[in-house]
């Protein structure tokens, strides 16, 4: 099924989970768990799990073996991300359609942030969106794309961002996934600027569970996210102790998401970190 078909025929709240080819150098055991996680986190009816792409294609040869493998062992459906920075027309087309072959109908069309070992000078598309329009001309896929609750790191301006974020919808995506957030206001007002600009495709939240300090730190320091007060001092407090970092991700991400579907989001998307353990217990708290 298209993205379109997903969030317009269910009338649950689509599921869908984030996750990232193993690198090159790990070991075949690291994607045999990975399997194992989806297996269990398969429960949950996912209507696709999305598979990050390393920009300049440096996970491409593991992402085209992880589809395979997800498809066929799993029963999944994939949404491959792709990002444009480094790479030419001709290898996108050759992507797209390797990727359509697969049986794949869904795709995340992302700018991406050229790695310092690009070696392309002079790439085809400087913009997600310019991604998008050609994906729309040259293939049959359904599109999402990346919005930014809090606006982009290197847009300072929030409309002129969300004016962006309406250019991809206009080249023809049909869905936007967004970046993590942990302050339910401001993707709530985030909806509310996208539908003034009328941006009607619809909006799916990015999820995450916290699971470390250190690696949420990480994130933050690469990403335009806010984190509430109170949520702050709690992190603070048991910053030294792992297992209570995770039990307080688990919690927060509960009720962050329990008040996501009574606002009415048509769809919950999480980022697993390659574990299917948080989201599993997420989403047990929420049925329970
Ligand atoms: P764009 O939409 O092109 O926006 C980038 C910046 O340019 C923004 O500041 C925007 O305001 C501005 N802009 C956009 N269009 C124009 C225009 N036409 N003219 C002038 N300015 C413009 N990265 C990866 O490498 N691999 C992944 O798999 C991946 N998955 C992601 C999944 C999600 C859900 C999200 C939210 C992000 C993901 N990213 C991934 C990160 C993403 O690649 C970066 O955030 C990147 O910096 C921007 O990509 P974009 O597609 O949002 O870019």
């Amino acid at each position: 099924m298209t993205l379109k078909e997903h969030y317009s025929n269910s009338k649950k709240p689509v599921i869908s989970f984030e996750i990232f080819p193993p690198k090159d150098d790990e070991t075949k055991e690291k994607f045999q768990k990975l399997l194992g996680h989806l297996k269990t986190l398969k429960k949950y009816n996912p209507a696709f799990v999305s598979l990050t792409y390393g920009a300049g294609g440096s996970t491409q040869t593991n992402s085209f073996d992880m589809i395979k493998k997800i498809q066929s062992e799993v029963g999944l459906n994939v949404m491959p991300h792709f990002t444009c920075v480094c790479v030419r027309k001709n290898h996108i087309l050759e992507y797209l359609s390797q990727i359509e072959s697969l049986g794949i109908k869904n795709i995340l069309a992302l700018r991406g942030d050229v790695p310092c070992d690009c070696s392309v000078k002079n790439f085809d598309f400087h913009y997600a969106n310019e991604l998008v329009e050609f994906i729309k001309t040259h293939s049959n896929l359904s599109i999402g794309v990346a919005g930014y609750p809090e606006g982009h790191l290197e847009c300072d301006n929030f409309m002129l961002d969300m004016k962006n974020l309406k250019r991809k919808v206009e080249a023809g995506a049909d869905a936007v996934f967004t970046q993590m957030f942990f302050d339910n206001e401001k993707f709530y007002s985030f909806c509310q600027s996208a539908r003034d600009l009328g941006i009607e495709v619809p909006i799916i939240p990015g999820i995450l569970p916290i699971r470390s300090y250190g690696q949420l730190e990480k994130m933050l320091s690469m990403a335009r996210v806010s984190l509430p007060e109170k949520l702050r001092i709690k992190l603070e407090k048991f910053k030294d102790n792992p297992d209570d970092i995770k039990k307080l991700g688990v919690e927060f991400a509960t009720q962050q998401c329990q008040e996501l579907l009574k606002f009415g989001i048509c769809g919950l998307h999480f980022y697993t970190l390659n574990s299917s353990k948080a989201p599993s217990e997420i989403l047990d708290n929420l049925r329970g």
